[in-house]
Protein backbone atom coordinates (compact mmCIF):
# COMPACT_ATOMS: atom_id res chain seq x y z
CA UNK A 1 0.00 0.00 0.00
CA UNK A 2 0.94 3.62 -0.71
CA UNK A 3 2.50 5.77 2.19
CA UNK A 4 3.80 8.82 2.70
CA UNK A 5 7.61 8.93 2.99
CA UNK A 6 10.77 10.94 2.51
CA UNK A 7 9.57 11.71 -0.93
CA UNK A 8 6.79 14.03 0.02
CA UNK A 9 8.85 16.17 2.66
CA UNK A 10 7.96 19.64 2.11
CA UNK A 11 11.32 20.59 3.38
CA UNK A 12 13.35 18.76 0.40
CA UNK A 13 15.39 20.74 -2.11
CA UNK A 14 16.96 20.38 -5.05
CA UNK A 15 20.44 21.27 -6.95
CA UNK A 16 18.31 22.49 -9.99
CA UNK A 17 17.79 25.52 -8.91
CA UNK A 18 14.49 25.66 -10.63
CA UNK A 19 12.84 23.21 -8.93
CA UNK A 20 13.50 25.41 -5.41
CA UNK A 21 10.94 28.48 -6.92
CA UNK A 22 7.86 29.19 -5.11
CA UNK A 23 4.99 28.22 -7.71
CA UNK A 24 6.72 25.76 -9.82
CA UNK A 25 4.59 22.77 -11.08
CA UNK A 26 7.49 20.58 -10.37
CA UNK A 27 9.45 20.63 -7.30
CA UNK A 28 11.36 17.85 -5.98
CA UNK A 29 8.29 16.19 -4.59
CA UNK A 30 6.34 16.25 -7.81
CA UNK A 31 8.50 14.23 -10.07
CA UNK A 32 6.09 13.24 -12.99
CA UNK A 33 6.60 11.29 -16.24
CA UNK A 34 6.26 12.51 -19.70
CA UNK A 35 7.78 10.88 -22.89
CA UNK A 36 9.65 13.70 -24.92
CA UNK A 37 12.18 14.51 -27.08
CA UNK A 38 14.10 17.63 -28.29
CA UNK A 39 11.42 19.60 -30.57
CA UNK A 40 11.86 19.36 -34.59
CA UNK A 41 14.80 16.88 -34.64
CA UNK A 42 15.08 13.26 -35.59
CA UNK A 43 15.11 12.13 -32.03
CA UNK A 44 13.51 8.81 -30.89
CA UNK A 45 10.91 10.11 -27.89
CA UNK A 46 11.80 8.56 -24.99
CA UNK A 47 10.63 8.78 -20.77
CA UNK A 48 11.37 12.12 -18.87
CA UNK A 49 10.76 13.24 -15.26
CA UNK A 50 9.91 16.78 -14.58
CA UNK A 51 12.31 18.78 -12.19
CA UNK A 52 11.64 22.48 -11.80
CA UNK A 53 11.87 23.91 -15.83
CA UNK A 54 13.87 20.72 -16.82
CA UNK A 55 13.60 17.02 -17.75
CA UNK A 56 15.36 14.48 -16.35
CA UNK A 57 15.92 12.14 -19.56
CA UNK A 58 15.37 8.46 -18.39
CA UNK A 59 16.80 6.85 -21.53
CA UNK A 60 20.31 8.93 -20.99
CA UNK A 61 20.31 8.25 -17.24
CA UNK A 62 19.75 4.73 -17.47
CA UNK A 63 23.07 4.67 -20.39
CA UNK A 64 25.40 6.03 -17.17
CA UNK A 65 24.29 3.17 -15.01
CA UNK A 66 24.24 5.63 -11.89
CA UNK A 67 22.32 3.36 -9.50
CA UNK A 68 22.06 -0.39 -8.42
CA UNK A 69 20.75 -2.92 -10.87
CA UNK A 70 16.85 -2.66 -10.02
CA UNK A 71 17.01 1.11 -10.70
CA UNK A 72 18.72 0.77 -13.55
CA UNK A 73 16.43 -2.36 -14.91
CA UNK A 74 13.58 -0.07 -14.37
CA UNK A 75 15.02 3.30 -15.76
CA UNK A 76 16.04 0.81 -19.21
CA UNK A 77 11.85 0.37 -19.33
CA UNK A 78 11.75 4.02 -19.41
CA UNK A 79 14.26 4.01 -22.45
CA UNK A 80 11.69 3.65 -25.18
CA UNK A 81 8.60 5.68 -26.56
CA UNK A 82 6.33 4.69 -24.76
CA UNK A 83 5.69 3.92 -20.48
CA UNK A 84 3.27 0.55 -20.96
CA UNK A 85 6.25 -1.80 -19.78
CA UNK A 86 7.30 0.32 -16.96
CA UNK A 87 3.76 0.98 -15.73
CA UNK A 88 2.98 -2.64 -16.03
CA UNK A 89 5.40 -3.32 -13.25
CA UNK A 90 2.66 -1.60 -10.92
CA UNK A 91 3.24 1.17 -7.68
CA UNK A 92 6.07 -0.68 -6.23
CA UNK A 93 8.60 -0.43 -9.15
CA UNK A 94 7.40 3.23 -9.94
CA UNK A 95 7.67 4.10 -5.94
CA UNK A 96 11.17 2.66 -6.10
CA UNK A 97 12.09 4.65 -8.97
CA UNK A 98 10.39 7.96 -7.41
CA UNK A 99 12.81 7.21 -4.48
CA UNK A 100 16.11 6.81 -6.00
CA UNK A 101 15.31 9.93 -8.31
CA UNK A 102 14.47 11.65 -5.24
CA UNK A 103 16.98 11.19 -3.72
CA UNK A 104 19.68 11.81 -6.83
CA UNK A 105 17.62 15.47 -7.32
CA UNK A 106 18.36 16.10 -3.88
CA UNK A 107 20.26 19.44 -2.79
CA UNK A 108 22.92 17.21 -1.05
CA UNK A 109 22.68 14.37 -3.25
CA UNK A 110 26.99 14.76 -4.87
CA UNK A 111 25.33 13.30 -8.00
CA UNK A 112 24.95 17.08 -9.40
CA UNK A 113 27.90 16.36 -11.61
CA UNK A 114 27.02 12.85 -12.63
CA UNK A 115 23.41 14.18 -13.67
CA UNK A 116 23.85 17.33 -15.29
CA UNK A 117 24.41 16.07 -18.56
CA UNK A 118 20.71 14.22 -18.40
CA UNK A 119 18.92 17.59 -18.14
CA UNK A 120 17.09 18.66 -21.06
CA UNK A 121 15.52 22.46 -20.59
CA UNK A 122 11.39 21.87 -21.00
CA UNK A 123 11.10 24.80 -23.63
CA UNK A 124 13.08 22.87 -26.12
CA UNK A 125 11.04 19.89 -25.96
CA UNK A 126 8.27 18.90 -27.15
CA UNK A 127 6.05 15.78 -26.22
CA UNK A 128 3.97 12.84 -27.10
CA UNK A 129 1.75 10.35 -25.52
CA UNK A 130 2.89 8.81 -22.53
CA UNK A 131 2.04 5.38 -23.44
CA UNK A 132 -0.22 3.24 -25.67
CA UNK A 133 -3.82 3.27 -24.47
CA UNK A 134 -5.31 0.79 -25.17
CA UNK A 135 -8.86 1.90 -24.42
CA UNK A 136 -10.36 4.67 -22.64
CA UNK A 137 -13.36 5.40 -20.15
CA UNK A 138 -15.31 8.27 -20.11
CA UNK A 139 -17.63 8.52 -16.23
CA UNK A 140 -19.43 10.75 -15.30
CA UNK A 141 -18.55 11.43 -12.05
CA UNK A 142 -19.16 14.82 -10.83
CA UNK A 143 -23.21 15.12 -9.82
CA UNK A 144 -23.18 18.76 -10.37
CA UNK A 145 -22.28 18.22 -13.99
CA UNK A 146 -24.66 15.77 -13.92
CA UNK A 147 -27.46 17.35 -12.76
CA UNK A 148 -26.78 20.85 -14.72
CA UNK A 149 -26.77 18.98 -18.22
CA UNK A 150 -29.79 17.05 -16.95
CA UNK A 151 -32.12 19.77 -15.91
CA UNK A 152 -31.42 21.34 -19.54
CA UNK A 153 -32.77 18.36 -20.74
CA UNK A 154 -35.73 17.19 -17.76
CA UNK A 155 -36.07 20.63 -15.72
CA UNK A 156 -38.19 18.37 -13.09
CA UNK A 157 -35.94 15.34 -13.16
CA UNK A 158 -32.56 16.37 -13.75
CA UNK A 159 -30.79 12.98 -12.30
CA UNK A 160 -31.47 9.39 -13.58
CA UNK A 161 -32.51 7.04 -10.96
CA UNK A 162 -29.20 4.97 -11.77
CA UNK A 163 -27.02 8.31 -10.59
CA UNK A 164 -26.44 7.84 -7.17
CA UNK A 165 -25.96 3.88 -7.02
CA UNK A 166 -23.69 3.34 -10.56
CA UNK A 167 -20.33 5.22 -11.06
CA UNK A 168 -21.90 6.14 -14.55
CA UNK A 169 -19.66 5.16 -17.60
CA UNK A 170 -18.92 4.72 -21.38
CA UNK A 171 -16.57 3.16 -23.66
CA UNK A 172 -14.84 6.29 -25.06
CA UNK A 173 -12.65 6.39 -28.05
CA UNK A 174 -8.56 5.65 -27.12
CA UNK A 175 -7.32 6.61 -30.86
CA UNK A 176 -8.21 9.89 -30.83
CA UNK A 177 -6.80 11.06 -27.75
CA UNK A 178 -3.77 13.39 -28.59
CA UNK A 179 -1.35 15.35 -26.27
CA UNK A 180 -1.49 18.71 -25.34
CA UNK A 181 -0.38 20.94 -28.06
CA UNK A 182 -1.66 19.09 -31.02
CA UNK A 183 -4.44 21.91 -32.91
CA UNK A 184 -8.25 20.42 -33.27
CA UNK A 185 -10.23 20.69 -36.22
CA UNK A 186 -13.83 21.35 -35.76
CA UNK A 187 -16.04 17.94 -36.50
CA UNK A 188 -18.29 17.91 -39.08
CA UNK A 189 -21.47 15.71 -38.80
CA UNK A 190 -25.29 15.27 -38.40
CA UNK A 191 -27.30 17.70 -36.50
CA UNK A 192 -30.87 18.14 -36.28
CA UNK A 193 -32.81 21.41 -35.50
CA UNK A 194 -35.23 21.27 -32.66
CA UNK A 195 -38.33 21.43 -35.36
CA UNK A 196 -36.71 20.36 -38.31
CA UNK A 197 -37.85 17.09 -39.88
CA UNK A 198 -34.36 16.14 -41.09
CA UNK A 199 -30.99 16.53 -40.18
CA UNK A 200 -28.27 18.87 -41.75
CA UNK A 201 -24.68 17.64 -42.71
CA UNK A 202 -22.56 20.35 -41.42
CA UNK A 203 -19.60 21.88 -39.33
CA UNK A 204 -20.77 21.44 -35.25
CA UNK A 205 -21.90 24.64 -34.47
CA UNK A 206 -22.16 23.92 -30.43
CA UNK A 207 -18.22 22.97 -30.03
CA UNK A 208 -17.35 22.61 -26.13
CA UNK A 209 -14.78 21.40 -24.05
CA UNK A 210 -14.63 19.49 -20.80
CA UNK A 211 -12.88 19.74 -17.41
CA UNK A 212 -12.16 16.34 -16.52
CA UNK A 213 -9.08 14.58 -14.81
CA UNK A 214 -7.46 12.31 -16.66
CA UNK A 215 -6.32 8.49 -14.99
CA UNK A 216 -3.92 5.97 -16.45
CA UNK A 217 -3.77 2.30 -14.70
CA UNK A 218 -0.56 0.62 -14.11
CA UNK A 219 -0.79 -2.70 -13.49
CA UNK A 220 -3.34 -4.56 -15.02
CA UNK A 221 -5.88 -7.42 -13.52
CA UNK A 222 -6.47 -10.60 -15.60
CA UNK A 223 -9.96 -11.35 -17.02
CA UNK A 224 -12.24 -12.27 -14.74
CA UNK A 225 -10.52 -10.25 -11.59
CA UNK A 226 -12.17 -8.14 -9.57
CA UNK A 227 -9.52 -5.24 -8.39
CA UNK A 228 -11.25 -4.79 -4.66
CA UNK A 229 -11.97 -1.16 -3.93
CA UNK A 230 -9.04 -1.19 -1.22
CA UNK A 231 -6.57 -2.68 -3.85
CA UNK A 232 -7.15 0.28 -6.33
CA UNK A 233 -3.89 2.03 -5.58
CA UNK A 234 -2.18 -0.64 -6.53
CA UNK A 235 -3.31 -0.42 -10.11
CA UNK A 236 -3.35 3.63 -10.86
CA UNK A 237 0.08 4.64 -11.69
CA UNK A 238 -1.17 8.31 -11.96
CA UNK A 239 -2.75 11.40 -13.05
CA UNK A 240 -2.81 14.33 -16.21
CA UNK A 241 -5.69 16.49 -16.70
CA UNK A 242 -7.75 16.28 -19.49
CA UNK A 243 -10.24 17.96 -22.17
CA UNK A 244 -12.72 15.72 -23.05
CA UNK A 245 -14.01 17.84 -26.17
CA UNK A 246 -17.68 17.69 -27.09
CA UNK A 247 -20.08 18.25 -30.16
CA UNK A 248 -23.23 18.90 -28.19
CA UNK A 249 -25.20 19.41 -31.52
CA UNK A 250 -24.26 16.10 -32.99
CA UNK A 251 -24.29 14.38 -29.47
CA UNK A 252 -27.81 15.95 -29.12
CA UNK A 253 -28.95 14.14 -32.64
CA UNK A 254 -26.73 11.00 -32.07
CA UNK A 255 -26.94 9.88 -28.29
CA UNK A 256 -30.19 8.01 -27.97
CA UNK A 257 -30.05 4.75 -27.49
CA UNK A 258 -26.59 3.89 -27.38
CA UNK A 259 -25.09 6.93 -25.94
CA UNK A 260 -22.40 9.62 -27.55
CA UNK A 261 -20.27 8.68 -30.60
CA UNK A 262 -18.79 10.87 -33.38
CA UNK A 263 -19.97 13.78 -30.92
CA UNK A 264 -16.96 12.16 -28.95
CA UNK A 265 -14.69 10.49 -30.77
CA UNK A 266 -12.92 13.05 -32.99
CA UNK A 267 -10.67 14.47 -30.33
CA UNK A 268 -9.30 14.36 -26.96
CA UNK A 269 -6.54 16.17 -24.86
CA UNK A 270 -4.17 15.05 -22.37
CA UNK A 271 -1.18 17.28 -20.86
CA UNK A 272 2.20 15.25 -21.10
CA UNK A 273 2.56 14.53 -17.29
CA UNK A 274 1.78 12.04 -15.29
CA UNK A 275 1.57 13.19 -11.86
CA UNK A 276 2.22 9.49 -10.30
CA UNK A 277 -0.50 8.07 -7.63
CA UNK A 278 2.16 8.62 -4.90
CA UNK A 279 2.96 12.04 -5.54
CA UNK A 280 -0.66 12.59 -5.07
CA UNK A 281 -1.04 10.99 -1.55
CA UNK A 282 -0.42 14.24 0.65
CA UNK A 283 -3.49 15.63 -0.98
CA UNK A 284 -5.66 12.86 -0.28
CA UNK A 285 -9.03 13.92 1.83
CA UNK A 286 -12.39 11.97 3.02
CA UNK A 287 -14.62 11.00 1.11
CA UNK A 288 -17.96 11.83 1.98
CA UNK A 289 -21.90 10.50 0.92
CA UNK A 290 -24.72 12.91 2.30
CA UNK A 291 -26.78 11.13 5.01
CA UNK A 292 -30.19 11.60 3.05
CA UNK A 293 -28.60 9.86 -0.50
CA UNK A 294 -28.01 5.84 -1.07
CA UNK A 295 -24.70 5.25 0.36
CA UNK A 296 -22.70 2.76 -1.69
CA UNK A 297 -23.43 -0.91 -2.10
CA UNK A 298 -20.54 -3.00 -0.54
CA UNK A 299 -18.40 -3.79 -3.50
CA UNK A 300 -18.45 0.30 -3.69
CA UNK A 301 -18.00 0.86 0.03
CA UNK A 302 -14.28 1.14 2.47
CA UNK A 303 -12.94 2.66 5.62
CA UNK A 304 -10.13 3.47 3.67
CA UNK A 305 -12.54 5.48 0.86
CA UNK A 306 -13.84 7.02 3.31
CA UNK A 307 -10.97 8.23 5.20
CA UNK A 308 -9.08 9.19 2.27
CA UNK A 309 -10.88 8.02 -0.82
CA UNK A 310 -10.95 11.97 -2.28
CA UNK A 311 -8.62 13.79 -3.86
CA UNK A 312 -8.01 17.63 -3.45
CA UNK A 313 -7.10 18.99 -6.68
CA UNK A 314 -7.88 22.12 -8.00
CA UNK A 315 -8.94 22.81 -11.52
CA UNK A 316 -8.85 25.97 -14.13
CA UNK A 317 -10.12 26.28 -17.21
CA UNK A 318 -9.00 29.45 -19.37
CA UNK A 319 -10.24 30.29 -22.62
CA UNK A 320 -7.62 32.46 -24.85
CA UNK A 321 -9.39 33.60 -28.06
CA UNK A 322 -7.18 34.57 -31.41
CA UNK A 323 -8.64 38.55 -30.73
CA UNK A 324 -7.24 37.78 -27.36
CA UNK A 325 -3.68 36.17 -28.59
CA UNK A 326 -3.50 39.06 -31.07
CA UNK A 327 -3.94 42.17 -28.48
CA UNK A 328 -1.66 40.52 -26.11
CA UNK A 329 -4.50 39.82 -23.73
CA UNK A 330 -4.18 37.41 -21.07
CA UNK A 331 -6.92 34.26 -21.21
CA UNK A 332 -10.71 34.21 -19.65
CA UNK A 333 -10.73 32.23 -16.62
CA UNK A 334 -13.59 29.73 -17.51
CA UNK A 335 -13.68 27.98 -14.49
CA UNK A 336 -12.04 26.70 -11.36
CA UNK A 337 -13.66 23.43 -9.92
CA UNK A 338 -11.76 20.99 -7.03
CA UNK A 339 -11.75 16.85 -7.60
CA UNK A 340 -12.57 16.63 -4.10
CA UNK A 341 -16.40 17.48 -5.31
CA UNK A 342 -16.61 14.35 -7.56
CA UNK A 343 -19.34 11.84 -6.52
CA UNK A 344 -17.42 9.04 -6.85
CA UNK A 345 -13.81 8.59 -6.17
CA UNK A 346 -11.18 6.77 -8.21
CA UNK A 347 -10.89 3.53 -6.45
CA UNK A 348 -14.83 3.52 -6.36
CA UNK A 349 -14.40 3.79 -10.12
CA UNK A 350 -11.20 0.95 -10.80
CA UNK A 351 -13.83 -1.43 -8.46
CA UNK A 352 -16.92 -0.94 -10.28
CA UNK A 353 -15.06 -1.02 -13.64
CA UNK A 354 -13.70 -4.50 -12.82
CA UNK A 355 -16.68 -5.82 -11.08
CA UNK A 356 -17.99 -7.78 -13.78
CA UNK A 357 -14.39 -9.27 -14.51
CA UNK A 358 -13.71 -6.61 -17.33
CA UNK A 359 -9.64 -6.58 -17.27
CA UNK A 360 -7.88 -3.19 -17.28
CA UNK A 361 -4.36 -3.36 -19.19
CA UNK A 362 -1.24 -1.34 -18.47
CA UNK A 363 -1.89 2.78 -19.94
CA UNK A 364 -5.80 2.24 -20.25
CA UNK A 365 -7.28 5.59 -19.61
CA UNK A 366 -9.72 7.38 -17.42
CA UNK A 367 -11.98 10.14 -18.03
CA UNK A 368 -13.48 11.61 -14.45
CA UNK A 369 -15.90 13.08 -16.52
CA UNK A 370 -16.69 17.42 -16.59
CA UNK A 371 -15.84 17.92 -13.02
CA UNK A 372 -17.99 21.59 -12.06
CA UNK A 373 -18.63 22.50 -8.42
CA UNK A 374 -22.63 23.78 -7.34
CA UNK A 375 -21.62 27.65 -7.96
CA UNK A 376 -21.76 29.46 -11.49
CA UNK A 377 -17.82 30.21 -11.85
CA UNK A 378 -17.08 26.43 -10.71
CA UNK A 379 -18.21 24.81 -14.44
CA UNK A 380 -16.68 22.79 -16.33
CA UNK A 381 -18.04 23.22 -20.10
CA UNK A 382 -19.53 25.98 -21.83
CA UNK A 383 -23.05 23.71 -21.87
CA UNK A 384 -22.99 24.66 -18.70
CA UNK A 385 -21.59 28.16 -18.00
CA UNK A 386 -24.34 29.29 -20.99
CA UNK A 387 -27.10 27.03 -19.88
CA UNK A 388 -27.11 25.20 -23.76
CA UNK A 389 -26.19 28.26 -25.49
CA UNK A 390 -29.03 30.89 -24.40
CA UNK A 391 -27.05 32.61 -21.62
CA UNK A 392 -24.46 34.55 -23.87
CA UNK A 393 -20.84 34.55 -21.65
CA UNK A 394 -19.14 37.71 -22.08
CA UNK A 395 -15.63 37.28 -22.30
CA UNK A 396 -12.81 39.55 -19.81
CA UNK A 397 -12.48 41.53 -23.53
CA UNK A 398 -15.51 42.23 -23.99
CA UNK A 399 -16.26 39.38 -27.08
CA UNK A 400 -19.29 36.73 -26.40
CA UNK A 401 -19.05 33.47 -26.68
CA UNK A 402 -22.35 30.83 -26.98
CA UNK A 403 -19.76 27.83 -27.44
CA UNK A 404 -16.31 27.80 -28.97
CA UNK A 405 -14.91 29.23 -32.05
CA UNK A 406 -12.35 28.45 -34.47
CA UNK A 407 -9.07 29.97 -33.18
CA UNK A 408 -10.32 29.82 -29.60
CA UNK A 409 -7.39 27.97 -27.11
CA UNK A 410 -8.40 25.92 -24.14
CA UNK A 411 -6.19 25.54 -21.70
CA UNK A 412 -6.64 23.77 -18.70
CA UNK A 413 -4.17 22.91 -15.58
CA UNK A 414 -4.39 21.82 -12.10
CA UNK A 415 -2.38 21.78 -8.88
CA UNK A 416 -2.35 20.61 -5.37
CA UNK A 417 -1.49 22.83 -2.44
CA UNK A 418 -2.37 21.69 1.06
CA UNK A 419 -0.58 23.06 4.51
CA UNK A 420 2.30 21.02 5.29
CA UNK A 421 3.23 19.47 1.85
CA UNK A 422 4.39 20.91 -1.09
CA UNK A 423 2.67 22.73 -3.72
CA UNK A 424 2.78 20.32 -7.14
CA UNK A 425 1.14 21.10 -10.07
CA UNK A 426 0.13 18.97 -13.64
CA UNK A 427 1.37 21.77 -16.30
CA UNK A 428 -1.34 22.43 -18.53
CA UNK A 429 -3.08 21.12 -21.48
CA UNK A 430 -4.09 23.58 -24.64
CA UNK A 431 -4.88 22.82 -27.61
CA UNK A 432 -6.59 25.76 -30.61
CA UNK A 433 -9.95 24.80 -32.59
CA UNK A 434 -8.91 25.07 -36.80
CA UNK A 435 -11.53 25.25 -39.28
CA UNK A 436 -13.40 22.02 -40.29
CA UNK A 437 -10.65 20.52 -42.49
MN1 LIG B 1 -16.08 13.19 -20.96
Amino acid sequence: MLKLNETHDPVLSSWVESANQAGTDFPLQNLPFAVFRVRISDEQFRAGVAIGDEVLDLARLAELRAFDSDINELLQLCAGSSLNAFMARGAEASSALRLALSRALRADSGMQEQLQGCLVAQELVEYTLPCRIGDYTDFYASINHATNVGKLFRPDNPLLPNYKWVPIGYHGRASSIVVSGQDIHRPLGQTRAPDAESPDFSPCQRLDYETEVGIYIGAGNALGERIAIDDADAHVFGYCVFNDWSARDIQAWEYQPLGPFLSKSFASTVSPWIVTNEALLPYRVEWTRAAEDPQPLDYLESEQNRSHGALDLKLQAYLHTAKMRADGDPPHLLGESNFAQSYWTTAQMVAHHTVNGCNLQPGDFFGSGTQSGSSADELGSMLEITQGGKQELELTNGERREFLQDGDCIILSAYCETPGAARIGFGSASATILPVK
